[in-house]
């Protein structure tokens, strides 16, 4: 399939991410016949969980069905926000204001946490507190955003302020928007880079990681579970599940409880000299106030936009969705109409029925999942946590989302039948007065 947008070599189902940082093969040989801690996933959450108990001088091995990082971890936008998916005030309606503010502190914690981690661990993945700019799809949105500021300063300490439309290319080169919301302490880094970085620093340590090798079941014994895996079998003393949006049905309690989306995401070819400086002056990453959301970045050199969204209501073929990604792009920065596609790809992330994420123990398995498209931070950290609460460290281990109840709804199994109409309806919502 051709079209005048892709550039000659286009590369579909790769993320430009691997151009400079693909999910690198691990040539471990034989399995162990025990260790202390299983971990079923090898994306963020399972290699922060690795690195925090290697650290505790824990035996760990780390499988993924494919590479380590090869899922959302080297596919998302690198975007590092504080927001949760649902808004403080919503939270605040459905848990009280005190656990409300928790729950954003620890977003916000988060956001330290990965900083810290790049720091400490010295992980080269191009992070930068660039901000990020949140552009108000109606007039009614930019009072909304406007009302954040003093809860956001005030009562969590976040730097935030308003910029009226009038002065909105200021931040980016747009009229679509009605103004919008900065938050200067955002960040963003290299997805794959982060990804590879911690597969690295986890082999370092000591950690063994088994790519290719799914785990086909996990089942409690005596003294721990029998992991089989298709490389043959092992014992483990304990096991964390960090599948996130490709939970498959060998963890069919987990599974259910998991709506697993596609977003999908173009990066362009090197825009021509001058036209970055446009469009996206101060390199803020972007998002904006719509359901169906789409965000927005330079890349990390400053060359390239990567645009990812949401273009179809059913999980769609990325030759598909890139010439809509660019559409969507084009509502919004029109100067990007002649600027080519290289790259096209998606991922699963995983929702949960109270758009919160979940971290817990389930039959005795540690899990923690459910992140709604705001992992990049939140994996790392409640990767972090899952281990710690393993490790028996309750007051380090504890987080806000503890408790919080992982839902599911009757007859459903794992496949969201509904998703391709509540896509469609948020889209009408989403227009509808605009
Ligand atoms: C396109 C896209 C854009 C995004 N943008 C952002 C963003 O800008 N900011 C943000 O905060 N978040 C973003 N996210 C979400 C973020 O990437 C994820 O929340 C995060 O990476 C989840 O990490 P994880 O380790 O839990 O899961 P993943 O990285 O998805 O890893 C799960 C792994 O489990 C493996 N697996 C599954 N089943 C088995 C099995 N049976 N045996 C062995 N291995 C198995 C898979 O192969 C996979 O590698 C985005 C996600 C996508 C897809």
């Amino acid at each position: 399939m051709t079209h005048p947008l892709f550039a000659p070599g286009i590369k579909f189902d790769e993320p430009y991410w691997w151009e400079t940082a693909s999910p690198p093969e691990v040539m471990e040989a034989k399995l162990p016949a025990r260790v202390d801690v299983a971990i079923v996933g090898g994306g963020y959450t399972g290699l922060s969980a690795a690195l925090t108990l290697l650290g505790a001088g824990r035996e760990v091995a780390v499988f993924d069905a494919e590479r380590a990082g090869w899922g959302c971890s080297s596919r998302n936008g690198g975007q590092i926000g504080i927001k949760l998916r649902r808004s403080l005030d919503d939270l605040t309606r459905g848990f009280g204001r005190a656990r409300a503010i928790a729950m954003v502190r620890e977003k916000m914690e988060s956001r330290a946490y990965v900083a810290h981690l790049v720091e400490s661990e010295r992980l080269d993945c191009d992070f930068t507190w660039c901000g990020r700019f949140v552009g108000a799809y109606r007039p009614e949105h930019y009072e909304t955003l406007a009302a954040e500021v003093g809860p956001l300063e005030n009562e969590l300490g976040e730097e935030c302020h308003m910029v009226p439309r009038s002065d909105q290319r200021s931040e980016l080169g747009t009229d679509t928007y009605f103004g919008g919301q900065v938050l200067p302490r955002n960040a963003s880094l290299h997805p794959g880079k982060l990804a590879a970085e911690l597969t690295r620093v986890v082999l370092a340590k000591g950690g063994r990681i088994f790519d290719a090798t799914p785990v086909a079941a996990v089942v409690r014994n005596r003294d721990g579970f029998t992991v089989t895996t298709t490389r043959g079998k092992l014992e483990a003393g304990e096991v964390i599940v960090g599948t996130n949006g490709y939970t498959g049905d060998m963890f069919p309690d987990l599974h259910r409880r998991l709506i697993p989306i596609g977003s999908y995401v173009i990066a362009t070819e090197p825009l021509p000299d001058g036209l970055m400086d446009q469009l996206m002056p101060k390199r803020r990453v972007t998002s904006d106030t719509r359901r169906v959301v789409h965000y927005y970045r330079p890349s990390p050199d400053g060359t390239r936009i990567v645009w990812g969204g949401r273009v179809a209501a059913s999980e769609t073929d990325c030759r598909v969705s890139a010439p809509r990604l660019h559409a969507a792009m084009c509502a919004i920065l029109p100067e990007m109409r002649d600027v080519r596609i290289t790259h096209s790809w998606m991922g699963f992330v995983a929702y949960t029925f109270n758009h919160l994420p979940s971290v817990g123990v389930r039959d005795g398995i540690h899990y923690s999942m459910g992140y709604c498209g705001s992992g990049a931070s939140m994996a790392p950290w409640l990767g972090h946590k899952v281990a710690l609460k393993l490790l028996g460290k309750e007051k380090e281990g504890a987080t806000a989302f503890d408790d919080v109840k992982f839902e599911t709804r009757p007859l459903y199994t794992g496949t969201p039948w509904f998703l391709a109409g509540a896509v469609l309806w948020y889209r009408f919502l989403d227009q509808v007065g605009r």
